[in-house]
């Protein structure tokens, strides 16, 4: 695309695919946690992808940091103090006296978000990871920051829901708003990012972007017609699909309306969220994606040229998952051309057999239940919604808060600090984003009907015992 002076591109350049500065945090004892026998959201699959980046050689081409373990008044920022205070306080062992409030924040021993050991280090680990990320874009220490243990979508402000308890994205994308006018936040998760969009849905500071499975299917929400309400109405897009789509299908889909989203949005940060259950073969998700498919759409929007934090997500087959992110990771790094098919020994070499190819194939008996027109009619709604923005909003001057890192001011105490923090720019700051935010529960009506999760883990449940050689090799 050629660069028309003429256009506002508040991201500079448009089109462009020369090799961009990356940033990759990684914590090493991210492998360990265990959400407990049967539980398909294993923690494992992020240390796989990272034996991937490191025997590919990858982690040469890029800075990589040990991210910092996000502290409670980070968590605070999107989360109730309360719920964070619980899942610091709650362990294996007294969960049994937390009775109505193991409940009321959707944790069960039983279900989707288990107390398993290590579980507030863990999510606070992943939260560090995504904030440090949106830190570095910040700073522009980089172009492109990957996490990919964040990416927990389904996490509310005091619910775990969906495997997550902690979500990551939000406090990355307040983060971000900092300093950025205006966020695009884009899933490609075969679930609904209904977290994330739901923390944004009253905010045209933040615009959401959902590629999912729809219809009897968790979490249940995310129709087209669902755009974001208050200041937020049509800041929020929803394309919903079914089963078995292809590369071709999504990848041009994706391509569409991302365009036209940024076009009309103009992001000044884009946050990806690259949950791999939309990969073929995943244990939970029906698509029929394969990694190049998932690793176009991360190409194509880094092709875009805008700051970008790419994240993990779901993932249920786990040598997939480290498959599609180590692909992506190299996508990032504009060397996706070269990398190898042959998986390179590594730590879990064994995992990726018979074949031992990184790229996957598409599952030939698997039918596309979406049909040419039924695409072209979400399409149609889409632009119809995004034909009512005009214009991209402005956000008034305002005053940048700090950093989470730099040490602790009371701005409104001393003159000076509110002078420091106070930026003659209008490209950011939070002062109208929390009244913007919602609590969570706006709408949730009937969302216990989908029970397609609950069926997995039965399955998984009958296959215990056996679990990692179901799941990791079936
Ligand atoms: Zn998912």
């Amino acid at each position: 695309m050629e660069f028309d002076p003429t256009v506002n591109h508040s991201y500079a350049v448009g089109r462009r695919d020369y090799s961009q500065k990356v940033a990759y945090f990684y914590d090493p004892d991210i492998g360990s946690y265990y959400y407990g026998p049967g539980h398909p959201m294993k923690p494992q699959r992020i240390r796989m992808a990272h034996s991937l980046i490191l025997s590919y050689g990858l982690y040469k081409h890029m800075d990589v940091f040990r991210p910092h373990d996000a502290g409670h008044v980070e968590l605070a920022q999107f989360h109730d103090s309360e719920y964070v205070n619980f899942l610091s306080e709650i362990t294996v062992d007294n969960f049994k006296m937390y009775g109505g409030r193991l409940n009321r924040f959707n944790l069960s021993q039983t279900d989707d978000c288990p107390v398993f050991d290590g579980l507030f280090e863990f999510q606070s680990s992943c939260a560090g990871a995504t904030i440090d990320s949106a830190m570095q874009l910040n700073h522009r220490n980089c172009d492109i920051a990957v996490n990919w243990s964040g990416g927990l979508h389904h996490a509310k402000r005091s619910e775990a829901a969906g495997f997550c308890y902690v979500n990551d994205i939000v406090l990355g994308i307040l983060e971000l708003l900092k300093y950025h006018a205006r966020v695009m936040y884009i899933d490609i998760d075969v679930h609904h990012g209904d977290g994330v969009e739901e923390a944004f849905y009253l905010s045209h500071r933040v615009m959401t972007v959902s590629f999912h499975k729809y219809g009897e299917f968790f979490p249940g929400t995310g129709d087209v017609v669902d755009v974001g309400a208050g200041a937020g109405r049509y800041y929020a897009v929803n394309v919903p699909l079914d089963d078995g789509i292809t590369d071709e299908m999504y990848v041009t889909l994706y391509k569409q309306i991302i365009q036209r989203c940024v076009d009309v949005y103009r992001p000044e940060a884009i946050v990806l969220q690259c949950g791999a259950d939309s990969i073929t073969g995943d244990r939970l998700g029906n698509f029929n994606m394969t990694t190049k498919g998932h690793g176009a759409c991360v190409q194509w929007t880094k092709s875009l040229g805008i700051p970008l934090i790419i994240l993990g997500g779901g993932g249920y087959t786990i040598r997939n998952v480290a498959r599609a992110w180590v692909y992506e990771t190299a996508v990032a790094l504009g060397k996706h051309e070269d990398i190898d098919n042959r998986v390179p020994v590594n730590e879990y070499y064994e995992y990726f057999g018979p074949h031992y190819n990184l790229h996957l194939e598409p599952d030939p008996t698997s039918g596309n239940k979406n049909s040419e027109a039924y695409v072209q009619q979400i399409k149609t709604k889409i632009f119809k919604h995004l034909a009512q923005l005009e214009h991209a909003p402005s956000v008034q001057f305002s005053r940048v808060p700090a950093d989470f890192f730099t040490p602790a001011v009371a701005p409104e105490e001393d003159e000076d600090e509110i002078d420091q923090y106070t930026v003659e720019w209008e490209g950011g700051g939070l002062a109208d984003i929390y009244e913007m935010m919602i609590p969570h529960r706006l709408r949730r009506a009937n969302v216990d009907d989908y029970d397609d999760r609950d069926q997995s883990m039965k399955h998984l449940e009958i296959a215990k015992g056996h679990t990692d050689l179901i799941v990791n090799g079936d």
